[in-house]
């Protein structure tokens, strides 16, 4: 039996072979090989299956995803047997006598820097779509199909950490569970697994070897461990944990379409935070109220150009239509940080966390910022949509926002487009100067959600991606909670709600804490809806205590 111990992120037992995701990012060998003949035709077959799953996106694009998005995955396919670029494979292979995997890389590294290095600002952006054709053809020779998963049965996914890209990539019909190298519980493949309700381990550190690939394995989400081979002790518990996990799960089906109510009446918002589109189905099934957090830039990391307002509104008004009127809170562009995006051609940071991030890249970039609440306000008439703004600091950049809102309906007007001029602002309470004048700041907007990721990384000076912080990124900090006060007494002095749709939300600990202060909404996983709801309905909001803010 072979344990390793990392950090349980996401609860739950998993069982099925370890798969290691091979990143994108992740170096090519170079090998020299005898039959370079062999390799051409590797190269061809690859070629081949890259245009024909290109062929397909920009077939289903035409569909769902507008016009400009089809022609970018036309372009690509186009790109795969562009002369050029072809010519210069085969020259390295040729050459250098190698496997056809280094040659793609390359070649695709080469022309990618070419690009950059032009002068006209459109052709250095296509340095970032010549990366992705040359990654698809890397996939495609390496047998990791798009979606990262070249397995016929679900797994356990195993990799370094995933980047949020990569996560949106994932095929996660195949994911039984994650384990991650590094990582932590802000990672995003933690929040993805949360999503997802599936069991996941970060920090299992260097322990985690590639040499376990498709051993059958358990994780434990609990106790954070990997369990490779279990004795049969060990067999016998996890076994037992797992018919518990079932039948817990079986009494939380009793949950679904029950109130969301303290026993002395205190009502709370319970909805859910979601990454794309896809995710509404989880969070219908998991009977979420609304969506108390949709992070929008899943858009601009899926795509290899500046997303268009319409493809943009499709996407909303898809995850608006199919909440049926309940409240859906969209995030404006969170990106900077550790959300990159090449096309975005920004500028290396010496501390991206604390650069130009999220609503400082709107307010910088007016077009950007315009187009997305263009789409924003057009999609508010299928269903009720909140605009939230994040990583707000002060009261001029919220009536910079505001200003931005009121002439984009105001051009909508012109152009005789419907919106809904009632559409909700609110903004994310992420940092401790919005905590400060959080009082000046609740007269501008309708709600305050309050972001405990960043808000623990800002009020404690903490890096949230950091793996080795250990007990010093403590979101239970007194600092943190006072801080959550601060904003709630600001708020609730101005009439409007506020929520929290930090992974803090979900913690079942924390509820007393948060019906004590008078929370209205918790924006959670759509896995963790039903656990909470089942700790609402048996709290008593009246003898909550403020304890926990003591130091
Ligand atoms: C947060 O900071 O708590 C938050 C919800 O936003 P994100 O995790 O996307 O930064
Ligand atoms: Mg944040």
């Amino acid at each position: 039996m072979i344990t390793i111990q990392g950090k349980g992120v996401s609860k739950g037992i998993a069982k099925g072979p370890i798969y290691f995701f091979r990143s994108p990012d992740a170096s090519v060998t170079k090998k020299t090989v005898a039959d370079v003949a062999g390799e051409k035709a590797r190269l061809a077959a690859a070629q081949a299956a890259s245009i024909a799953q290109l062929n397909d996106l920009a077939e289903k694009c035409q569909k769902d995803a507008g016009e400009d998005m089809a022609m970018l995955f036309e372009t690509h396919a186009m790109f795969v047997e562009d002369e050029d670029f072809v010519q210069s494979i085969m020259d390295i292979l040729e050459e250098e006598s190698c496997n056809a995997e280094y040659a793609v890389d390359e070649a695709g590294k080469q022309f990618s820097a070419m690009f950059a290095a032009m002068d006209d600002a459109y052709m250095q952006a296509r340095a970032a779509d010549i990366k992705d054709v040359a990654r698809r053809i890397l996939d495609n020779l390496t047998g990791a199909a798009a979606g990262g998963i070249d397995s016929e049965e679900p797994v356990l996914l195993a990799a370094d950490d995933l980047a949020p890209s990569e996560t949106l990539q994932l095929d996660k019909s195949k994911i039984l569970g994650f384990v991650t190298r590094g990582g932590s519980g802000n990672s995003h493949t933690a929040i993805l697994a949360r999503t997802m309700g599936i069991p996941a381990i970060c920090s299992a550190g260097e322990a985690l070897l590639e040499s376990y690939q498709g051993r059958m394995s358990y994780i434990d989400g609990e106790t954070g461990q990997l369990i490779i081979d279990p004795d049969p002790i060990t067999l016998a518990a996890l076994k037992e944990k797992f018919e518990k996990q079932a039948e817990l799960k079986t009494l939380l089906e009793t949950m679904k379409g029950q109130e969301d109510v303290t026993l002395d009446g205190k009502k709370i918002m319970l909805y859910c935070n979601i990454g794309s589109p896809e995710d509404v189905t989880a969070v219908l099934n998991n009977d979420g109220q609304g969506i108390g957090l949709f992070r929008s830039e899943f858009l601009y990391l899926r795509a290899s150009d500046y997303p268009t307002e319409d493809e943009q509104f499709e996407a909303y008004r898809t995850v608006a239509a199919a909440m049926n009127g309940k409240r859906v809170v969209i995030r404006t562009l969170d990106i900077g940080a550790d959300k990159q995006v090449d096309y975005f051609n920004m500028k290396k940071e010496e501390n991206p966390a604390l650069g130009v991030r999220a609503i400082r890249i709107c307010l910088n970039r007016p077009e950007v910022f315009r187009t997305q609440l263009r789409a924003l306000y057009r999609a508010s008439v299928y269903g009720k949509i909140a605009i939230m703004f994040p990583m707000i600091t002060s009261v001029w950049e919220v009536k910079e926002c505001r200003r931005a809102c009121k002439s984009v309906m105001k051009e909508l007007d012109a152009e005789g487009i419907p919106y809904d001029p009632d559409t909700e602002i609110g903004i994310m309470i992420e940092t401790p100067a919005s905590v400060l004048v959080a009082p000046e700041l609740a007269e501008l907007v309708d709600f305050f959600s309050v972001g405990t990721n960043d808000l623990t990384q800002y009020t404690l000076a903490c890096d949230r991606q950091a793996n080795d912080l250990g007990k010093f990124f403590d979101p239970h900090h007194p600092a943190v909670l006072r801080a959550l006060k601060m904003a709630a007494d600001a708020a609730h002095k101005a009439g409007i709600w506020i929520g929290i749709c930090g992974e803090l939300g979900a913690d079942l600990t924390m509820l007393p804490t948060f019906l004590a202060i008078g929370i209205d909404e918790l924006s959670v996983s759509p896995a963790s809806v039903l656990p909470l709801r089942a700790a609402i309905r048996q709290s008593i909001a009246k003898t909550c205590t403020l304890e926990k803010l003591e130091c």
